[in-house]
């Protein structure tokens, strides 16, 4: 993500608090590092009914949907397979970039902690704080078979995703008690509860 511009060769430099430093020549450039908020969920959480009352409610931040970059990965990738790990990685930069003015990232996409860490670009965040978006099971089966032809209706396998997140994910956000309005207004506060 950063490479050395002293050195000759392409050197990849480490971060070292809101640093980049070059390992071979000592060279730093200015890195700030911030927290990363996920919020993630099966489909049918309600991500997508979330999403414009996160961004109103969270102005401070900048708020993504990770469904966003995958058009231009399709095109990007050979044979139109996205490359699911590099999709990550590229939305790590994304956080990182957005820490350069100073803002928090906040992303609603089905990634786990897991499939974060060990990426290129995890290091050039902080923590990456997760939350999940849950409901239950047949209101996730009647979202999910609600939705447009185009749309994937995978449900079984949804379904146990959401069992894993459920399990998994310290925070939860349940998206079937309330309107989305909501489920937004305390996922905004789970992430001022960080960010102060
Ligand atoms: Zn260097």
């Amino acid at each position: 993500m950063h490479f050395c511009q002293r050195c000759d060769d392409p050197i990849a430099m480490a971060p070292d608090g809101d640093l980049a430093v070059c390992p071979d020549c000592g060279h730093t450039e200015p890195a700030r590092r911030l927290p990363l908020f996920v919020v993630t969920g099966a489909s049918g959480s309600g991500k997508t009914a979330v999403l414009p009352h996160l961004v109103r409610g969270l102005p401070e931040c900048l708020v993504f949907d990770g469904d966003w970059l995958i058009g231009p990965f399709e095109r990007a990738c050979e044979f139109g397979e996205v490359d699911w790990p590099a999709l990550r990685d590229a939305w790590l930069s994304v956080a990182h970039g957005a820490a350069q003015s100073g803002r928090h990232t906040v992303l609603l996409a089905p990634f786990t902690r897991e499939q974060l860490d060990g990426l290129a670009g995890r290091r050039w965040v902080t923590d990456v704080h997760v939350a999940v978006l849950d409901c239950a099971d047949d209101v996730r089966a009647a979202r999910l078979e609600a939705r447009l032809r185009w749309r994937e209706r995978a449900i079984e396998r949804h379904l146990a995703f959401a069992a894993h997140l459920r399990a998994t994910a310290g925070t939860v956000v349940r998206t079937d008690d309330g309107p989305p309005e909501e489920s937004a207004r305390r996922v905004a506060e789970w992430v001022r509860a960080h960010i102060g």
